[in-house]
C-alpha cells in the first residue's frame, strides 16, 4: 500500500429525516444564541421556517446569497449580524448559501451550522470561494469548515429534476477526481467508492419519481461522502476546468461539472487504471468514462457545453487558460490534449 497522510477535518453531522427538528439543539450545543440565518431569496420560506424552529435565539434572515459569493454580499451579511449581536449563522440551502457562511466565517470566525438542500457537498469542506473585482479566488481554511452539518433529506423534495441531477452529478465528479488523488488515501478511497454507487443508483429514482425519500435520502448520502472527499484530498484536471469554465465564460456550476467529467475522466483513463476500475465497480458498468455519460443521460442533464451557454470560440482560450500553470494530474497536461478534451465535451460526444 502507498503511505499516505489521513488529516480529516470533521464536522459534526446529523442525519435523517425531520432532522431539521434537531436545529435549535444543535445551536444551542455550540454555545450560540442569536443565529443569522442564511438563504437565497428563492429560499427564503425555508429560512423562515429554520427561524421559526429557533424561536429566541434567531436574530434574523439574511436572504441574498447568490452564486460565487460577491464580497459585497459577506460584508452585508456580517454587518446584518454585528448589529444583531449574533454569534452564529445558520445556512441552509445549496453550495452558494454555505459559501456566503464560509466566507464570513473567513472573517469572524463564528460558527456555522449547515442545512444542506442540493447534493454539491460545499458542507463537508473547508475550501471556501469569494468574488472580489469580477475575479473569484478560492482557498482552504478549517475556519470555514461549518460545524455541524443537519442532513435532512426531505428538504431536497423541492429540488426540480433539472438541479438534482446535476447537483448529484457535481457530487460524483468530487469522488472520481478523489480516487485518483495524488494525496489519495484508503479511507476516501473506499468513501469516493461509496459515493459514486449511492449517487448512480439513487439519482435515477431522484428524477423520476420525485416524492421517493429513500432515493432522496440515499443521494444525500451520496452527496455527504463525495463532499468529505472534496474536503479531504486534492482534486485535477476536471475541477481545474470547471473552475476555468465557470470563472471565464460564467457557465452554471453543477452542469458544467456534469458535461466535463466523462471527458477528464476519458483524458485519465490510461493514466489512473485503478480509479477507473474502482469508479466502473461502483457504476457498475465496464468503462467508468461511458458509464457516468450514460447516468448523465439517464437523468436528462445537459451533455454538451454548447447547450449551456459556452462559446465555441472560448475552446482556445480554455485550453490555454487550463495549461499555462503547472498542477497535479494522473496524465501530464498538455495544450492539444486538453484542446480536444474541450472540444468532445462541447459537442457532447460520448467517450470512446
Ligand atoms: P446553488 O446553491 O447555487 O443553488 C441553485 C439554486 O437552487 C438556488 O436558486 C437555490 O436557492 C435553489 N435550491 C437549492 N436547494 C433547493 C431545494 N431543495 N429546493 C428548491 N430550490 C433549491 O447550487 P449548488 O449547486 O448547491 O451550489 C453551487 C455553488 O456551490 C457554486 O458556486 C460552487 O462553486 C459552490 N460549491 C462549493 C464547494 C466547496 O467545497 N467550496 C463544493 C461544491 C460547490
Amino acid at each position: 500500500m502507498r503511505s499516505f497522510v489521513y488529516d480529516q477535518p470533521a464536522a459534526r453531522v446529523i442525519f435523517g429525516m425531520g432532522s431539521l427538528d434537531r436545529l435549535p439543539e444543535e445551536v444551542k450545543r455550540l454555545g450560540a444564541h442569536r443565529a443569522i440565518v442564511l438563504s437565497t431569496p428563492e429560499q427564503r420560506s425555508e429560512a423562515e421556517d429554520a427561524s421559526r424552529r429557533l424561536g429566541d435565539m434567531a436574530a434574523a434572515i439574511f436572504d441574498r446569497a447568490v452564486m460565487h459569493v460577491p464580497i459585497e454580499t459577506a460584508r452585508e451579511a456580517r454587518e446584518v449580524a454585528r448589529q444583531h449581536q449574533a454569534d452564529c449563522y445558520v445556512a441552509i440551502g445549496g453550495g452558494s448559501t454555505i459559501g456566503l457562511g464560509k466566507a464570513i466565517a473567513l472573517e469572524t470566525g463564528m460558527p456555522i451550522v449547515a442545512v444542506p438542500t442540493t447534493f454539491a457537498g460545499s458542507e463537508m469542506t473547508p475550501i471556501y470561494g469569494l468574488t472580489e473585482g469580477g475575479v473569484k479566488k478560492t482557498g482552504r481554511d478549517r475556519k470555514v469548515l461549518p460545524r455541524t452539518v443537519i442532513y435532512d433529506p426531505t428538504l431536497t423534495l423541492t429540488l426540480p429534476a433539472r438541479i438534482a441531477g446535476p447537483s448529484g452529478m457535481n457530487a460524483i465528479a468530487h469522488s472520481v477526481e478523489g480516487l485518483y488523488a495524488q494525496d489519495a488515501n484508503p479511507i476516501m478511497t473506499l468513501l469516493a467508492a461509496e459515493s459514486i454507487r449511492a449517487l448512480s443508483r439513487s439519482l435515477p429514482i431522484v428524477v423520476t419519481e420525485p416524492g421517493n425519500l429513500d432515493a432522496r435520502s440515499d443521494a444525500v448520502y451520496g452527496a455527504w461522502l463525495g463532499g468529505t472527499v472534496l474536503g479531504s484530498v486534492g482534486m485535477a484536471i476536471h475541477h481545474k476546468l470547471c473552475h476555468t469554465l465557470g470563472g471565464t465564460f460564467n457557465l452554471p456550476h453543477a452542469e458544467t461539472h456534469t458535461v466535463v467529467l466523462p471527458h477528464a475522466m476519458e483524458f485519465n483513463r490510461e493514466s489512473a487504471p485503478d480509479a477507473m476500475r474502482i469508479a466502473a465497480e461502483a457504476l457498475g458498468v465496464q468503462n467508468a468514462a461511458q458509464g457516468v455519460y450514460d447516468l448523465a443521460a439517464r437523468l436528462g442533464a445537459p451533455l454538451a457545453l454548447k447547450d449551456i451557454g459556452m462559446p465555441a470560440d472560448g475552446l482556445d482560450r480554455a485550453a490555454k487558460l487550463a495549461t499555462e500553470n503547472p498542477y497535479y494530474n494522473p496524465r501530464p497536461i498538455e495544450y492539444s490534449g486538453v484542446r480536444q478534451l474541450l472540444e468532445n465535451a462541447y459537442y457532447g460526444k460520448r467517450p470512446a
